[in-house]
């Protein structure tokens, strides 16, 4: 009798929780059709690396897994934003098989076809409906929406995904009930720019249980909410109706947690940057926001060393980033990526300078995370476990992304659960985590 052989897969996921979404997207599917993942590349039939492009280091770190791939393995497929520039990879790694771009998974999917036929069989075709996901089972990325119509200077992601183009409501819907009733107890709504989910379809309804389901970020907030996990929302920009869900956020439905990312805080950078969003008015909306929603978190990034960034203009960023006090902050130094328009705009600014600001930033932001840290000293938060390990655990509160924010560390009377959400008395904050003993379920 024929030896029967599965063919395997081995995979390289690098980049954002975006890319990570394609790739469980692809895996999914090709496990669906029978492929296995192999645990080595040594071991598979042919591997697939989900590249990013974003910013120079990335590609570099992309390129070098693409070496390590054809290293080991030798037969290598290409795929995610760095595949939008093939010339790239192919300069660099002559012998791939294939480049495909991102999200462009029935390529991917044909190209694993070519190089190692799927094998038929019903025993094998087995998945769980809910796909495979590659972040732990008790939380989820839900992508909304892929591409951007902004052109924010600094940024290429629209011309690597092109314009927005969002999920219809009942389609998300959907996709959320499956992870839900798979075990998820969070959803983090992801998309390059949450706020503007909608736009291009014209916020169409869709059919979703009984009824019609509007395509706008409100509306889907408040049907996720419905599904009794957690929903955190991530990439939102400060538009106006943004205000709207923050009553969703005081009732207790969607987290008091947004991720905002607001890059710098001088009226001229933005301008240069052309960042989306009535950014003058940012201070005033967030003061409204917390008044109405006192343990709302805010999660932020910025660029220091944008081209042209004054002194001035720095000083200016200080002093937004004093009068905001955000919880939980992030810091690039503005990196020239290729294609960006921003190189062309003004001098660039002096690495030792940018590397001054960029500590400056850090130790300023340091203290008023820290200090808003410290207030959560006593209180009493739902926490949801993460990771229990050697009879430790650890979790997050509803103020914490995963892989971004900070933890809890926690003692309890009784074994944990990964997934499990208990109550918490904190006891302790040190720089960026919390320290503290579950009282009850
Ligand atoms: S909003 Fe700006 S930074 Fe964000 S993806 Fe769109 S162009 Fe890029």
């Amino acid at each position: 009798m024929d030896e029967i052989t599965i063919p395997k897969i081995s995979f390289v996921s690098l980049g954002c929780p975006k890319a990570l979404v394609d790739s469980e997207r692809i895996i999914t599917k090709l496990r669906a059709e029978g492929y296995e993942l192999a645990r080595t590349h040594a071991g598979a039939d042919v591997v697939v690396v989900n590249t990013c492009g974003f910013l120079d280091s990335a590609r570099a770190e992309s390129l070098a897994a693409i070496g390590d791939a054809l290293n080991q393995n030798g037969r290598v497929i290409v795929t995610g934003c760095l595949g939008a520039e093939p010339e790239i990879i192919r300069e660099a790694h002559p012998s791939v098989l294939a480049v495909t771009g991102p999200q462009r998974y029935e390529e991917v999917i044909a190209a694993v076809h070519a190089a190692a036929p799927p094998r038929h069989d019903p025993f094998l075709d087995l998945v769980p409906p809910e796909g495979i996901k590659l972040t732990p089972r008790h939380y989820a990325y839900l992508k909304i929406s892929e591409g951007c119509n902004h052109r924010c200077t600094f940024c290429i992601i629209p011309k690597l995904r092109g314009d927005l183009v969002s999920r219809p409501a009942a389609d998300v819907l959907r996709e959320a009930e499956r992870l839900v009733a798979a075990g998820v107890k969070e959803l983090l709504v992801i998309s390059q720019d949450t706020s503007a989910y909608g736009v291009d379809i014209k916020y169409a309804a869709s059919r979703w249980k009984d009824r019609n389901l509007r395509a706008r970020f409100l509306d889907l907030a408040s049907a996720l909410a419905e599904l009794g996990a957690w929903v955190r929302l991530h990439y939102v920009y400060p538009y106006p109706h943004v205000d709207d869900v923050i009553p969703l956020m005081a009732e207790g439905k969607v987290l008091p947690y947004l991720d905002i990312p607001f890059q710098h805080g001088s009226p001229a950078v933005l301008k240069r940057m052309r960042r989306p969003g009535r950014q003058e008015k940012t201070l005033a909306r967030i003061e409204n926001w917390r008044e109405q929603l006192p343990d709302l978190t805010l999660r932020s990034t910025f660029i220091v060393g944008f081209p042209g960034e004054t002194d001035g203009e720095f000083e200016e960023l200080l002093a937004f980033v004093e009068e905001a006090q955000l919880d939980r902050v992030g810091c690039f130094q503005y990196e020239p990526v290729r294609g960006a328009a921003a190189n062309a705009i003004a001098a660039p600014v002096a690495d030792d300078v940018k590397e001054q600001r960029y500590a400056r930033f850090m130790q300023k932001q340091q203290t008023i995370s820290a200090k808003r840290l410290k207030k959560k000293v006593g209180t009493r938060q739902a926490v949801i476990i993460d990771k229990v390990e050697n009879g430790a655990a650890i979790g997050r509160t509803r103020g914490d992304a995963p892989e971004i924010d900070g933890v809890v560390h926690l003692s309890a009377w009784r074994p944990l659960k990964v997934g499990e959400i208990a109550t918490v008395k904190i006891e302790r904050a040190d720089a960026y985590d919390l320290h503290g003993t579950v009282v009850g379920f």
